[in-house]
């Protein structure tokens, strides 16, 4: 598939990964159009960490590219489009005995930046406003993560880059988390790469998804199109399930026969479409219900098909 590489901020092409004879990542080609919340999910070991490392340019890759903010790996300048990102990969680097203010002047010190006047405001941004004279040692884990997305968003960056950014976090601190980086996607428009695993809760944000599993991209696609993605079902129970089957034949519709009486039904047809067409036969309808497979079902369908064949989707 052809992609028009001006809409996005960041793409990989067949990037890959040894380590000694170990492949953590292999031929992956990824994008991150302008704007987005990326959602980058797999299971442990996947190789999430390893593709964030790599275009981080804290590792080089074995094969493969990647073009940041329009500047190809490789460039002489490409440390200009790393200037526009920021990144919180593994436990961010706090001082414990300084206070939220303090670690964020260090950051800023390291950055070269000009003034320290917009720290009382990113500091509200990111809910630790009220931690004057406060030192970190003290801060809970939710705490300490928000002023991790702190010392990376001092900058102002264009792209901020998130490694399971929800890891150690109680339930309260996952929702705290997740609007943070909601307003700063809708108020200040940052584009987001989060790296996942799905009981996160994070994949809920996300515009657009790109599923890793061994190190492999199993597919990458929007929100709208995983929406239709997941398979909608609908579970019929009938006085006798075969003779449902006609009917669905005529219609050309997937369905499974779970017993005499029940069955499942994948789209496409309404409930209300359905029972129409029952209504004709003398077929009795005992009960008729629709579930909708999940983002987990989907990456497990994914994952099973995943042995058989990789591919992409817009
Ligand atoms: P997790 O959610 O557990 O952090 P991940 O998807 O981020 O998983 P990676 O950390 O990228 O996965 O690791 C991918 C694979 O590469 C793993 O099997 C890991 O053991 C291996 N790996 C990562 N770094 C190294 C290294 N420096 N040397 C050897 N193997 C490595």
């Amino acid at each position: 598939m052809e992609y028009d590489l001006r809409k996005y901020i960041l793409t990989t092409d067949g990037l890959s990964k040894k380590y000694r004879g170990f492949t953590a990542l292999q031929d992956v080609s990824i994008h991150i159009p302008k704007g987005s919340v990326y959602c980058l999910i797999g299971r442990n070991g996947a190789g999430k960490t390893t593709l964030l490392r790599l275009v981080c340019g804290l590792q080089k890759p074995t094969a493969g590219s990647y073009s940041l903010f329009g500047r190809p790996y490789g460039d002489r300048d490409i440390y200009k489009s790393r200037r526009r990102m920021g990144t919180m990969i593994g436990q961010p680097a706090l001082y414990p005995s300084m206070t939220a203010a303090e670690n964020l002047q260090i950051q800023y010190r390291m950055l070269g930046m000009p003034s320290f006047r917009d720290i009382p405001e990113l500091l509200a941004l990111v809910g630790l406003e009220n931690t004057k004279g406060l030192r970190v040692q003290t801060f809970s884990m939710g705490m300490k993560q928000r002023l991790g997305i702190a010392l990376a968003l001092a900058g102002s960056p264009d792209l901020l880059i998130l490694d399971e950014p929800t890891a150690g976090l109680d339930p309260l601190g996952i929702i705290e988390l997740r609007e943070l980086l909601l307003k700063l996607n809708r108020e200040r428009q940052t584009t987001l790469l989060i790296a996942s695993h799905l009981l996160s809760e994070l994949p809920r944000l996300a515009t657009h998804y790109g599923f890793l599993e061994k190190g492999r991209l199993l597919r990458e696609l929007d929100a709208h199109s995983l929406e239709e993605g997941c398979r909608k079902c609908i579970s019929l129970t009938v006085s006798n399930s075969s003779a449902v089957c006609a009917l669905l034949d005529d219609r050309k519709l997937s369905y499974r026969i779970l017993s005499d009486t029940d069955l499942e039904i994948y789209s496409p047809i309404t409930v209300t479409e359905l029972v129409q067409a029952l209504a004709a036969t003398d077929i009795h309808i005992l009960s008729v219900s629709q579930r909708e497979e999940g983002l987990e079902n989907y990456l497990l369908n994914l994952v099973e098909i995943g042995a058989s064949g990789y591919g992409t989707e817009k």
